[in-house]
């Protein structure tokens, strides 16, 4: 059976627009899997600790046969290719991909929970999904009302550049 699988893309070191756009590639070839939609690539402010580059940031929505620990296992191994160190928590980083929904699955384990605790509260995982899904329902309410309660720092700094 196929879930849809909506993905946030980050990255901040080593020309990360360069950085995003070959993971975009690398997501649409992971196996049994298939990349439906891509939003736009943005800049945007960092989470947590803000004396570091501003992020480029994307959401992807596949469809997949694997199962949720198997593809994340997928995003894990691409991060890593992509040179990824966990250095300090929300630090800088070459690449970070984060399951945002598994469907309409609810997954909480050691690994894995989604949808992701921090979606709502994010600009840079907010927008783009709103660009490819405008008519989104988050926890029963349309995804386009939760616009208003995000950080307006945020939004100020929140570019599309591609
Ligand atoms: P945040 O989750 O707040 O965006 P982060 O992306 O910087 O923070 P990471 O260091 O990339 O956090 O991930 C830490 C761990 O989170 C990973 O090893 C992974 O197992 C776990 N994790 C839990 N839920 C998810 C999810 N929905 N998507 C990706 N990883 C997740
Ligand atoms: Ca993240
Ligand atoms: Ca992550």
């Amino acid at each position: 059976m196929n879930t849809k699988v909506i993905i946030g893309i980050g990255a901040n070191l080593n020309n990360p627009l360069e950085q995003v756009k070959l993971a975009l590639t690398e997501i649409a070839q992971i196996k049994n899997s298939k990349l439906l939609k891509c939003s736009s690539l943005y800049e945007t402010k960092p989470v947590g600790p803000q004396d570091q580059p501003k992020f480029i940031n994307a959401v992807a929505i596949l469809e997949t046969s694997l199962t949720a620990l198997e593809f994340l296992d997928e995003l894990q191994a691409l991060e890593n290719s992509h040179l990824r160190k966990r250095i300090i928590h929300w630090g800088p980083r070459t690449l970070d991909l984060d399951i945002l929904f598994w469907g309409n699955e609810e997954i909480n384990n050691e690994r894995l929970i989604v949808p992701h605790k921090e979606f709502s509260n994010r600009v840079f995982t907010v927008l783009p999904l709103l660009e490819i899904e405008p008519n989104f329902i988050y926890k029963g309410t349309p995804l386009k009302n939760l616009v208003s309660t995000l950080p307006q720092d945020d939004l100020d700094a929140f570019v599309k550049i591609k």
